[in-house]
């Protein structure tokens, strides 16, 4: 394809593979958490620290980052101190952002042109030490987000259950921020500052409507992802639009196509024969009857293994067995 023969494209469609991957694998703890918005508020606080830059005569990127992680790290302090529940502290932290990156660029006689490049993105602009950036950024996010999976996970979804386990909740709130502080300064030549939410969440979104499980919903997130940055970079090259645009366009066309695949996987899992129950033949496991209501339903069409046992079936879920039974459970 002669579109790779351009040394710019090359350096534009690698910036785009790495946000295609990384900005889903984050959002998906983002979404997880309900914080969608999260990532567009960083965005808006990422533009002071372009601001300073540019003001400063400095490279924009790790100006972007300081600034967005200090904004994230406060931002999570306040929530887990319950300050910032009335939204107040946000809409000011981030608006403040917003304009302080504006004053500061308007100070450096640079004005909003200068600020558009990282406002939409820029993809054609990537220069190859842009890009040794974004790998190293892309590495630092892509570890964690993998790595400590199961417990971010646990601390994303149930923050008292995480607790009980022993998991440093607060910590690994921080953490999460901060990755999708990293991950909003990443994406910034990509997609832009106040698009990049939308590639968080909105591959995150078609993947929970295409797949069961959190491990296929992360991979098939980043799929999207990175079709729809990849195809979004080769078509705005092709039509001469702004990539951050098209690329969010096509991940809600791909959203918009999963939506009816959906139904149709719901409709046809009802339908489906019940799986196959495993025979579990030693019947005197002890059971502890645990005084609470259970919070989810367990039944034949609910993806966790059932263990037929004894006069009952136990259900396998995350990592306990147990059954229902009335206003209790009982765990083995
Ligand atoms: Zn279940
Ligand atoms: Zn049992
Ligand atoms: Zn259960
Ligand atoms: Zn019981």
């Amino acid at each position: 394809m002669e579109i790779l023969a351009y040394p710019f494209m090359q350096r534009a469609l690698l910036a785009a593979l790495l946000t295609g991957i990384i900005a889903p694998a984050i959002g998906i703890y983002i979404v997880q958490r309900r914080l969608s918005l999260l990532g567009d508020g960083l965005g808006h606080v990422a533009i002071a620290g372009v601001g300073l830059a540019l003001m400063t005569g400095q490279a924009p990127i790790p100006w972007a980052v300081a600034v967005c992680v200090a904004g994230a790290v406060v931002v999570e302090i306040l929530r887990q101190q319950g300050k910032a529940t009335g939204d107040v502290g946000l809409a000011i932290l981030f608006y403040g952002g917003l304009a302080a990156g504006v004053l500061m660029s308007g100070i450096a006689g640079q004005g909003a042109a200068a600020l558009s490049q990282y406002l939409f993105g820029s993809l054609t602009t990537v220069t190859a030490a842009d890009l040794a950036v974004i790998g190293v950024l892309a590495v630092l996010v892509l570890v964690p987000t993998l790595g400590l999976a199961p417990q971010v996970f646990a601390v994303s979804t149930d923050e008292e259950f995480a607790r009980t386990q022993g998991l440093r909740v607060r910590l690994y709130n921080i953490l999460i921020v901060v990755l999708a502080a990293v991950t909003v300064t990443l994406a910034m030549r990509t997609v832009g500052l106040l698009l990049v939410s939308a590639l968080m969440v909105v591959p995150v979104a078609a993947a929970q409507n295409l797949v069961r499980g959190f491990y296929a919903a992360l991979i098939t997130a980043m799929v999207v992802g990175v079709s729809v940055t990849v195809g979004g970079a080769m078509g705005s090259f092709y039509l001469d639009t702004p990539p951050g645009a098209l690329i969010v366009v096509l991940a809600i066309v791909v959203f918009v196509l999963s939506w009816p695949y959906s139904a149709l996987i719901s409709k046809r899992r009802r339908v489906a024969p019940v799986l196959p129950e495993l025979v579990d033949d030693e019947t005197l496991l002890p059971h502890v009857a645990v005084p609470e209501a259970h919070p989810h339903k367990h039944g034949p069409d609910c993806e966790h293994p059932a263990i037929r046992h004894g006069d009952h079936t136990d259900y396998v879920h995350e990592g306990h067995r147990h059954a229902q039974h009335g206003d209790h459970y009982d765990e083995h």
